[in-house]
């Protein structure tokens, strides 16, 4: 992908209008998570070191284009300061006199932060009289969201057509991981796709039979692949009329020489709750009361082997209802695998999702992975091969 880079750029005295994602959780006002923020201090950093202004361009919740008090990101600006170790300059305003005044006067290597973008109506309609706005206030605009480049929205969009662009330093990170796992990836490559539903995840199962060496398939998706495939799967949830669709994927994937793992044994219980009884058995072995919440040890073995088979691996969605052990166990087993084979260098491992960023959190091997997505929707509609128009935009 043709990029423009941050690192070759010419700073020294110009205004760079940075899009961040601050939409960070929040109790009592106060920020819980600082992952957000923390992934933005690269990029201010290099900026301000270079002699730009840094201007940072954020939305915060969904106020639908009208001023909403209580969804000011002024609060944002006292922990990213303390975070940054100097001043955060905040702007009533994200276009107009207000932030230009702050802008103006802040000096070389000075940082500020706009009001949430999502105030004006412009933003979420990329409205170019917006993005005009928005533009008038920079030299160069830098997009470090990765996690809001599915949306084209004005600030993560518009504005890129209007001014050089550049991704910055954590989205080129995330970008290079990307591209190392699913654009360019050394083969063979493995995917793993669990999580609930087969129907939210359609467009993600086709893309990847297409372009994957194998995939193993879990969670309770998979019942549905079982069921369409004839097994009984007694009480377990499925959708049931997804199972034509199931067995398109199977084909497409057949097609395309891509080797689907399905489980070959199961964890049954006869409640999704703690401390139920439970029991491992065959899929010739489930009764009418079982419900499948966990892919048992010889499918975690069978697919710890065919990663240690492979270059690369890319994951979205649990392999069992991790929540609640031991339902946890398959899961929790092939992420320390992927851990120590990354780790080790053996692999380039990427996983991404919400549930999925929990569970990675849960085996403890966030850390060893190659790199770990909390991009969210902008992750998975990456997975399911669309073109990101955050990050179209920055192409050169
Ligand atoms: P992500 O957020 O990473 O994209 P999903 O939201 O698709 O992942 O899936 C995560 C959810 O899938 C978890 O809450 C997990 O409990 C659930 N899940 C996994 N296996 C099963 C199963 N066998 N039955 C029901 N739910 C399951
Ligand atoms: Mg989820």
């Amino acid at each position: 992908m043709p990029f423009r880079s941050l690192e070759t750029a010419d700073l020294k005295g110009k205004t760079a209008l940075v899009r961040v994602d601050f939409n960070v959780p929040v109790e009592n006002g106060a920020v819980t998570d600082d992952t957000r923020l923390r992934a933005a201090l690269p990029t201010i950093h290099f900026l301000s070191s270079k002699g730009a202004k840094v201007v940072l361009l954020a939305h915060f919740d969904r106020p639908k284009g009208k001023r909403v008090p209580e969804m000011s990101l002024g609060f944002v600006a006292e922990p990213l300061s303390k975070l940054l170790e100097q001043p955060v300059a905040f702007a009533d305003d994200c276009v107009g006199a207000d932030a230009k005044a702050v802008i103006d006067g802040l000096e070389a290597g000075g940082v500020a932060l706009l009001e949430n973008v999502r105030f004006h109506a412009g933003e979420e309609k990329n409205d170019p009289e917006f993005a005009a706005q928005l533009a008038a206030l920079g030299d160069l605009y830098v997009n470090d969201a990765f996690s809001a480049a599915h949306r084209a929205h004005a600030s993560t969009e518009g504005v890129a057509r209007l001014l050089p662009a550049y991704p910055g330093l954590s989205m080129q990170r995330e970008l290079e991981a990307l591209d190392a796992a699913l654009g360019q990836p050394q083969r063979p490559v493995i995917g793993i796709v669990g999580g609930s539903k087969v129907s939210t995840k359609l467009d993600l199962l086709q893309n990847l039979v297409g372009k994957l060496d194998k995939l193993a398939i879990g969670g309770g998706m998979a019942n549905t692949f079982l069921f369409a495939q004839g097994h009984d799967i007694g009480a377990s949830f499925a959708e049931k009329d997804m199972a034509d669709t199931a067995r398109e994927i199977l084909e497409k994937a057949k097609a395309n020489t891509c080797e689907i793992l399905l489980p070959i044994d199961v964890v049954v219980a006869e409640k999704m709750e703690a401390g139920v009884a439970s029991r491992t058995c065959g899929l010739g072995e489930i009764t009418d009361v079982d419900r499948i919440l966990d892919a048992g040890t010889k499918s975690a073995d069978r697919l710890i082997a065919a990663i240690a088979q492979c270059k690369t691996l890319i994951w979205n969605g649990p392999l069992g209802v991790f929540e609640i052990p031991p339902f946890d166990a398959a899961t929790v087993a092939v992420a320390k695998e992927a851990g120590r084979l990354a780790k080790s260098g053996a692999l380039i491992a990427v996983a991404g999702g919400g549930d999925t960023v929990a569970a990675m959190n849960h085996a403890g091997v966030a850390g060893e992975l190659t790199f770990v997505s909390t991009a969210g929707g902008a992750f998975l509609e990456w997975m399911e091969g669309k073109a990101l128009p955050g990050v179209e935009a920055l192409q050169a």
